[in-house]
């Protein structure tokens, strides 16, 4: 078993609840840049690495913008990402634009910025020419293998049942008809596999891409100058899992490197990353107050956050450790199932989980929030989206987001003429 420690102390939670109330999503400061610089570490044998957050992971722009620092660029999957992306300064090679299912105008818009398109399809080659007028110079396309992904003996995917990217033929066939219409730059983008909890991933993933850019190249007399290892770096959610060592990943990926491309002749090709959760995910904490019990067929605590602030154990079953702050070192003798209000039975954040025995008033903290959490909140129930706030490095607390409040909540209905009175509490 691993220790799954809070970045927050019961103390420091109670100081931070008198000013800002639960529930909130709270970051480490320290803990994003730790792991940045790691990251950077980790790849810095690679001299144009470069890692794309993936912005939807967590598109708050202070947190962004500390990545920023160390390097990183945007990773985009939307027009409203660019936008966010653009309004922070990333434009550029700062862009990586992996999106599946585009509108065309959002082709022109990243095109517009600077941004390198990844193409998910072969159709949108012709997309991308209609929007664009031209295809930019440097591109990028999404590869899908088919079949079955393993590492060693374990599937991790089945690349076959996944909407994303081109079959090798197509490949192949994009690449030629793109050299052809005058991209001189190439690059090549996989995501074969979510939350691998491994160090061998992207080294396996490597084998596979390298060596396709070598036939690739060999083939089509290209210049491939960057290999898209996209996200799926995992964390591990339970106390059982052992965290990945990104530095470890950094030499698996290296080794691979120096074993295909440095023979080939391609050691100039730059490795780009598109990590999302790994970024942020350990980083990130949605803290809740406990504010009923009930005992009927089971024994349930009640708190004031629900699966429209972390909706992942609701839609994926998905374990998120539970600390009782205060009670880091009390006996798990307790068994509940930790619920949300929502109207849908799978608004629980844990189902018979031993924990402490837990008092109303406790304050609960759900771990790993940082990742795919606040940005995937919703308002059904009319639930509001809770404050995000920063643990700065100096300890001190700053608000990132602010909650919303029901006039936003009715803002979108300016076209009904409601009793404004009644809203503007
Ligand atoms: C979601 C996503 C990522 C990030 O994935 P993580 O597992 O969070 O690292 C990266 N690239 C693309 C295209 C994605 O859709």
């Amino acid at each position: 078993m691993y220790l799954k420690t809070p970045f927050l102390t019961k103390e420091k939670a109670q100081e931070i609840i008198k000013e800002f109330p639960t529930p909130f999503h709270i970051y480490d400061e320290k803990g994003i840049r730790e792991n940045a610089e790691n990251v950077y570490k980790a790849f810095s044998w690679n001299k144009g690495f470069k890692e794309y957050f993936a912005v939807k992971a967590n598109p708050n722009p202070f947190l962004i913008n500390i990545l920023r620092e160390y390097g990183c660029g945007c990773d985009c999957s939307s027009k409203t990402e660019l936008m966010l992306s653009k309004a922070i300064g990333a434009t550029g090679e700062d862009i990586m634009f992996s999106s599946n299912d585009t509108p065309l105008e959002e082709f022109k818009y990243c095109n517009d910025l600077g941004g390198i398109i990844n193409l998910d399809d072969i159709t949108h080659i012709e997309a991308v020419e209609k929007a664009c007028g031209r295809l930019p110079k440097k591109m990028s396309c999404r590869f899908n293998p088919g079949g079955i992904f393993q590492i060693t003996n374990s599937i991790m995917d089945r690349p076959d049942d996944a909407k994303y990217g081109m079959t090798p033929d197509q490949l192949y066939e994009a690449f030629a008809i793109m050299k052809q219409k005058g991209v001189e730059e190439f690059g090549i983008h996989a995501f074969l596999c979510s939350n691998t909890v491994t160090n061998e991933y992207y080294g396996v993933l490597s084998k596979l891409l390298f060596q396709l850019a070598v036939d690739l190249k060999k083939a089509l007399d290209i210049k491939i100058s960057f290999i898209n290892l996209s996200g799926g770096v995992g964390i591990p959610y339970t106390p059982d899992q052992k965290p990945n060592d990104i530095l470890e990943i950094g030499e698996n990926v290296r080794k691979v490197y120096e074993e295909i491309f440095t023979p080939a002749g391609m050691d100039d090709v730059a490795i780009y990353t598109e990590m999302g959760r790994f970024m942020m995910g350990p980083y990130g904490a949605l803290v809740t107050t406990a504010i009923n019990e009930k005992h009927i067929y089971k024994e349930y605590i009640g708190v004031d956050a629900c699966a429209a602030n972390l909706m992942r154990p609701a839609i994926y079953g998905s374990y998120h450790h539970i600390t009782v702050l205060g009670k880091e070192n009390a006996q798990k003798d307790h068994t509940y199932d930790v619920t949300g209000s929502l109207c849908e039975n799978c608004d629980k954040f844990a189902i018979n989980r031993r924990l402490p025995e837990i008092n109303m008033g406790d304050i609960v903290y759900i771990h790993d929030t940082g990742a795919h959490g606040f940005s995937m909140g919703y308002n059904y129930n009319g639930k509001l989206r809770s404050a995000e706030l920063l643990l700065c490095t100096d300890g001190s607390t700053k608000l990132i987001r602010r909650a919303e409040t029901p006039k936003d909540y009715f803002s979108t209905f300016d076209c009904f003429d409601f009793h404004k009175d009644l809203i503007s509490e």
